[in-house]
């Protein structure tokens, strides 16, 4: 349950798991949506490409003749949770984290407050998430959060519409970007910058910006990275600090949008006019999952909402294993097939290959479709 990557992911350790030690599989990979591939589609920032192009792997696995997807079947709409669990002999649970946790501040339910989760799905064409931010008005920027959400937010926000042009942004949220007065783009952590959960490559981008500069105070950076940290760690923040470092010798005004990195900052309330646009990225949160005999979770369903792709991949495969454990003593259920009629993987590549259709028209990846609408309408064909 649920297309993202650990959902596929555990697809891929059933398959390579069974060929060597057992029972032929038929697996079906279902989703809410009309489309497969969870965050990679909704949440990974759309000018990261490469990172999308994981997806291809993803294809291959839809490709196998045991594999099925079905999209735009909802919990609770079509199914219940109990269905699905008395229909197959092992039920994933892969439904990640699409909540965003709060601050619990004052102030937060004010309209220019929004959770990176509904502001990058709309910028990536959630269906759900079609209304952006009013960024004709938004000078100042507060993204609030130390970890790589926060870097996207505030690079999709930077960046200039030649930046964004090999990107599939929905075009409505790029034009909205392109034409904002943003002058100032806040990044708030709550500790110091050695705890930052930035990765390397990511926030070495911050300094690769065409129309903004990325700048620091140096005397935030008197910090090491903690010693009791495993070696990787440290490593990591080493380095980050070391790209901090080189940040705080830049000068201000030097490019249009000053990208300034605050840290020891704790947000205590959200007042109107501080700034004119606030971010969260401060995690996510999810809802009830089920439990039982032949339930398994993976991904941030399972762990929380950290890790990246490839955490998933290992994490997957390992579920995937006590997966196969548990059907090896099982009698198969019989073959009554549990799916009633929807989209399948046929339908998502009419979505497919009509959004690339639209992207090439205009040099881009893809652009996608993102309504309910034409969804279901081009997926049926
Ligand atoms: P994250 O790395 O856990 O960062 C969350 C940030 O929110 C932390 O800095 C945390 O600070 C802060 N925070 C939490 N509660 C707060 C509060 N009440 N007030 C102020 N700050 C608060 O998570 P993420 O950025 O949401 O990313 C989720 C996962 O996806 C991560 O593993 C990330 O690496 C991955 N991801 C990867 C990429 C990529 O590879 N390019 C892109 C996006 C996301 P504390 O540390 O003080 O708790």
């Amino acid at each position: 349950m649920g297309a993202g990557p650990s959902g596929f992911y555990a697809a891929d350790g059933l398959l390579r798991g069974s060929s060597v030690s057992g029972p032929t599989l038929h697996i079906d990979i279902i989703d809410r949506l009309p489309t497969p591939f969870g965050l990679v589609r909704a949440g990974v920032a759309p000018d990261h490409q490469g990172t999308k192009a994981i997806v291809r792997q993803f294809e291959k696995l839809l490709a196998q003749p045991n594999v099925r997807f079905r999209g735009n079947l909802e919990i609770g709409r079509d199914k219940t949770w109990d269905e699905i669990i008395a229909a197959y002999d092992a039920t994933i649970v892969a439904t990640g984290m699409v909540l965003d946790r709060k601050l619990g501040v004052p102030g937060e339910e004010l309209p220019h407050v929004w959770g990176s989760w509904r502001f990058v799905a709309w910028l990536n064409g959630h269906p759900d998430f079609r209304t952006g931010p009013d960024l004709g008005v938004v000078k100042r920027v507060a993204v609030i959060g130390n970890g790589n959400v926060a870097l996207d937010v505030a690079r999709l926000l930077a960046k200039s519409a030649d930046e964004m042009a090999k990107s599939d942004i929905v075009p409505e949220a790029g034009a909205a970007i392109a034409a904002a007065p943003i002058e100032a783009i806040d990044i708030i952590g709550r500790r110091g910058p050695e705890h930052a959960s930035f990765t390397n490559n990511e926030l070495a981008e911050m300094g690769r910006l065409s129309r903004a500069v990325a700048l620091v105070d140096a005397k935030a950076l008197e910090a090491t990275a903690p010693a009791d940290d495993p070696t990787p760690e440290r490593l990591r923040k080493t380095k980050n600090l070391d790209t901090l470092r080189a940040f705080a010798g830049n000068t201000a005004g030097a490019k249009p949008i000053a990208l300034r990195f605050l840290f020891h900052t704790t947000p205590a309330e959200i007042r109107q006019g501080e700034y004119d646009l606030v971010v969260t990225c401060i995690g996510y949160g999810g809802t009830e999952l089920p439990k039982g005999e032949g339930v398994f979770a993976v991904g941030w369903a399972r762990r929380g909402p950290s890790g990246t792709i490839p955490t998933n991949r290992a994490d997957s495969h390992a579920v995937a294993q006590q997966v196969l454990a548990w059907l090896k003593d099982r009698v198969p259920r019989d073959g009554v097939d549990p799916l009633p009629p929807g989209i399948d993987a046929a339908g998502w590549q009419r979505i497919d290959k009509a959004e690339i259709a639209a992207g090439a028209a205009e040099g881009r990846p893809r652009i996608k479709l993102t309504d309910w609408a034409s969804l279901l309408k081009v997926a049926g064909g």
